[in-house]
């Protein structure tokens, strides 16, 4: 089985290449890229693929299914045309410049043409050293690269700008990993998941040509992204540089406000994480919030300060763009300019959060007026106990209020959302009835909005999933994988498929945390190791 691609390489060919071709870990100066090939593994056998992202490529279900593909998507056969690139990039980690970074664990095959014309850059993750492995092995393990495969294509269904994921491979070798770092290091099952995106670029590929005040390549880098990403802006120009920054400002706040609407938290949004499309990028440490609090991240390793923490993500966004803007103005050579582009994440931030959050109540337009008091003060009665973000969305849908004011107790206020609390015991009267009154408000104002129940719920099913990958469940599929039980990953992205449909069958899926998971490693925390 052989199968036909084009590949065009802009990336190299626009590029600055390093000429030393070892993977020996070092600083790559004076370039964009360093040539170097993914290390073939004893054993690959496939795990998952996703069949939307193949027919993207324009791959044919024989294709999909055959051994080539798994050699080649696990980097032990490379196809015509392909030309595996690390790229050199740098990034503001937990706050800090940390200097060189780039892809360590990350091999570009090349950028597939697709029979659209679609340039789409194929991204093995996991497939051994590179010049920016730095200490560690350019490997990765089973359970992350489940975690990022599935929640990959998760987001894209739930409708957040997101890289995607082909393939998902075991590579028959061992990796140890020190999964608590608490000096217990074991062998785990290595995986590769073959990344599609765009471009791969992200804010720090920018920020390390500035860093080394290397204005020769970060003009190439800039010139090439508009070019190949963004060429609705025009012909690379001062102007341009500016238009292009505003735009990358209005997509990061877009998929921020995404992540909030689906109760997404990243996880490590350093700026080596932020991609320069507004993709959401990089699935390591990332959660989702189960019961609802702005304050929680599952990144054990920023446990301390939470820099990273749901209701942060916003500003952390703003201040990711700071890092880029700064490593802009040799380019642009005024601040101005790049100090609107920040305003206008602010601007679009504000605007478009409100929208949103008007969305997943059902309201048609978002006033002000009330709609401020309305939020805030659900807000606070989410955190009263104990409450599923999720749930409590998806059944508020449920509530009926076209029938007007009338003589329903607070008890029978609640019951369309009771299923979202955790503790039901902890409900005592007192937080029932704030409950009930902020129900009452918002049932009042759904009335002046004027639209019926059935299609308020209709309208709110299509912004308030159903189904998320709540992190038990990559947990589930993860400890049947690691016992050669593949049926949990499969079951999952066909479920993920559709996550605002109801799926009767699959309601085991929607139902709040088990105890088993609360304080379970995997389930609600993670660390960088993953
Ligand atoms: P991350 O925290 O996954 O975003 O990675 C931060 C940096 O560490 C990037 O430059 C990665 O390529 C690198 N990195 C992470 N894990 C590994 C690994 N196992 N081997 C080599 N480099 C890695
Ligand atoms: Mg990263």
């Amino acid at each position: 089985m052989t199968t036909e691609v084009q590949f065009h390489n802009r990336i190299v060919e626009s590029l600055q290449a390093h000429p030393n071709l070892t993977k020996q870990p070092r600083q790559v100066l004076g370039a964009a890229y360093s040539r170097v090939e993914p290390t073939p593994v004893a054993a690959p056998k496939l795990v998952a693929y996703s069949k939307e992202v193949g027919d993207i490529l324009g791959f044919s279900q024989a294709y999909l299914d055959s051994e080539e593909f798994v050699q080649t998507f696990s980097g032990n056969n490379l196809l015509d045309g392909m030309d595996p690139y690390a790229m050199v990039y740098g990034g503001h980690q937990f706050g800090n410049w940390a200097g060189q970074l780039g892809d360590g664990r990350a091999i570009n095959l090349g950028e597939l043409v697709n029979p659209s014309g679609e340039h789409w850059t194929l991204q093995l993750k996991g497939s051994g050293m590179t010049p920016f492995s730095r200490t560690a092995d350019g490997l990765a393990v089973l359970r992350s690269s489940i975690r990022e495969f599935l929640c990959s294509e998760a987001m894209f269904h739930l409708g957040v700008p997101t890289t995607r994921a082909l393939s998902l491979v075991t590579t028959g070798e061992k990796v140890v990993r020190d999964m608590f770092y608490n000096g217990n290091p074991q062998p785990e099952n290595g995986a590769i998941v073959c990344r599609v995106a765009p471009s791969f670029v992200r804010f720090g590929n920018f920020q390390i040509f500035a860093a080394r005040q290397d204005s020769e390549n970060l003009k190439k880098l800039v010139d090439h992204t508009i070019t190949a990403d963004f060429p609705h802006l025009g012909d690379p120009s001062k102007e341009t540089y500016i238009k292009w920054f505003h735009e990358i400002s209005r997509r990061t706040a877009e998929m921020i406000i995404h992540w909030m609407r689906v109760g997404f938290v990243h996880g490590v949004m350093n700026t080596d994480n932020m991609s320069i499309l507004g993709l959401t990028i990089d699935y390591g440490p990332y959660g989702w919030l189960e019961d609802y609090n702005p304050n929680w991240t599952p990144n054990t390793t920023d446990a301390q300060h939470k820099r990273y923490r749901f209701g942060n993500q916003p500003h952390i966004g703003m201040w990711n763009l700071v890092q880029l803007a700064n490593a802009l103005v040799p380019l642009i050579e005024d601040v101005e300019p790049l100090q609107a582009g920040i305003d206008l994440y602010g601007e679009v931030f504000g605007t478009n959060y409100s929208a949103m959050m008007a969305q997943k109540l059902g309201l048609q337009t978002y006033v002000a007026e009330t709609d401020e008091p309305l939020l805030q003060e659900l807000q606070r009665v989410l955190m009263l106990t104990e409450t599923d973000y999720i749930i409590f969305f998806r059944k508020l849908a449920d509530l009926a209020v076209s029938e007007g004011a009338d003589e329903r107790s607070d008890d029978e206020w609640l019951a369309p959302v009771l299923d979202a609390y955790y503790l039901p015991e902890q409900l005592e009267l007192g937080i029932k009835a704030d409950v009930a009154s902020w129900l009452k408000a918002y049932a009042a104002r759904i009335q002046a909005d004027g639209r019926s129940d059935a299609e308020r719920k209709s309208a709110m099913n299509q912004v308030n999933p159903k189904y998320v990958l709540r992190n038990y469940m990559a947990q589930v599929a993860i400890d049947a994988a690691d016992e050669g039980d593949n049926s949990v990953v499969s079951e999952l992205l066909e479920l993920l498929r559709q996550p605002y449909d109801e799926q009767p069958n699959m309601e085991k899926w929607a139902a709040k945390r088990p105890d088993w998971a609360r304080s379970r490693p995997g389930c609600s925390m993670l660390s960088c190791s993953s």
